[in-house]
């Protein structure tokens, strides 16, 4: 057994704000595991999400995924459509037309957002993946664009490609005499590529009109953050317009048109969320700079591997501690006691278990300087993916340990 790695040291440790001090190790009440979600949202791309779906290949270096609620979606288009496709041909041939109705408009969603990806690629911005799910599509981006300029062109380029196809269906329509099958099909699409085109440019988060307005803030103003809470803000306005607009609209016949009313509750609840969680983003960022290492670290006791780990806790609790380092015979930091090991062990297995058996070996991705902070702690800490990190001084020494978790209460005190 060593003694606690901080003593003698002439900064106490225990000077982190009360919102990150927390319960020694081995008295943790709650059983989440670390996560890193909300530095996601913070720094991650704008619209990131979960599982991408299904894989449908590459195009142009771009993975392209469908989400699985994309099927329930294609079915309702194809049910919808099917009274006009009726018009038009017999059963079964005007399912057949219905479905590929759904495919067509969701080829067409597909390159709006290819509109999106390749002009971001002209900017420089490797393109993550697009994935087409319930509500269109999106696009994800490796890195944001770091400036106004590109911004807005990126978020141009896709509804400009619904209305040049708008325009070539309709171009068609007026110059060839189409059968009525192929006719149908191409009205059909034309007016929604022109839906797709028009609403999306409409300005606020997270439609794309609303990054044209955040690219004209940013611009005018030099600050990115102002275009994104304006334009985010904005979209909560145009949410609530969706909702009352669309229950308007619906029950101004004869009988309410139940479908278009829990359409409009849908959609505006989706743009409701998507600004607000912008603005949720944007006042996380604002915590960044004050992500220090130093400030966020625990308290840390040295054990070497051997000691059991009833006795380790006790140590530990004795100095106040919040996490173990595992030491060799040297002292040198070989390994971190993890949290999560800890608490796997029964009370009454704690004397017969040793430290070193729920540690994990030291690495360079989970040995970090103790004077990071901002940005590079998040993505230091991104790129690991560990609980636990020792921080050390310039000099070497141990001065704590990190935990992700303790970062991820911080940010959450939004
Ligand atoms: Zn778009």
């Amino acid at each position: 057994m060593k003694s606690p790695a901080r003593e003698g040291d002439s900064e106490p440790i225990t000077e982190v704000p009360v919102e990150v001090m927390h319960p020694r190790l081995g008295d943790r009440s709650d059983e989440n595991t670390p996560s890193l979600t909300r530095l996601k949202d913070v720094h991650e791309d704008r619209k990131d999400q979960g599982t991408p779906g299904l894989a449908l290949g590459t195009v142009a270096g771009v993975p392209v995924y469908v989400a699985r609620s994309w099927f329930l979606i294609a079915l309702l288009i194809t049910l919808a459509f099917l009274p006009a496709a009726r018009a038009v041909a017999p059963q079964p041939a005007a399912t057949l037309i219905s479905f590929s109705f759904a495919l067509f408009l969701y080829l067409s969603v597909f390159l709006h957002e290819l509109g999106h990806a390749i002009t971001a690629r002209a900017f420089g911005l490797p393109v993550r993946a697009i994935i087409l799910h319930l509500l269109g599509g999106v696009t994800h981006l490796e890195r944001e664009a770091t400036r106004p300029g590109a911004s807005f062109l990126i978020a141009a380029a896709g509804p400009l490609l619904s209305l040049l196809l708008a325009a070539a269906g309709l171009a068609v329509d007026l110059l060839a005499d189409l059968p009525p099958v192929p006719e149908l099909l191409l009205r059909a699409l034309t007016l929604t590529n022109l839906t797709v085109g028009v609403f999306n440019f409409l300005p606020g988060l997270p439609l794309d009109g609303g990054f044209l307005l955040r690219a004209v803030v940013w611009k005018l103003t030099g600050k990115d953050r102002t275009g994104t809470m304006a334009a985010a803000h904005a979209g909560r306005v145009l949410a609530l317009i969706v909702l009352t607009g669309g229950i308007f609209l619906a029950t101004r016949g004869a009988g309410v048109d139940w479908i278009s009313v829990i359409w409009a509750a849908f959609l505006s609840s989706f743009m409701w969320i998507a600004a607000t969680q912008s603005i949720r983003a944007e006042r996380l960022r604002d915590r960044i700079p004050l992500l220090q290492a130093r400030r966020l670290g625990r308290r840390a006791v040295a054990v070497t591997a051997d000691t059991p780990l009833a006795q380790a806790l006790e140590t530990a609790r004795a100095a106040q501690a919040g996490a173990m380092v595992i030491v060799d015979h040297d002292g040198r930091p070989t390994g971190l006691v993890s949290e999560q090991a800890v608490k796997a062990v029964p009370e009454h297995r704690r004397p017969w278990v040793s430290a070193g058996e729920v540690s994990r070996a030291l690495s360079g991705a989970t040995t970090l300087p103790a004077d990071l902070s901002g940005t590079g702690l998040i993505d230091a800490l991104r790129d690991s993916g560990a609980a636990e990190h020792l921080l050390v001084e310039p000099g070497g020494e141990i001065y704590g340990v990190l935990s992700a978790r303790d970062l991820d209460r911080l940010l959450a005190r939004t």
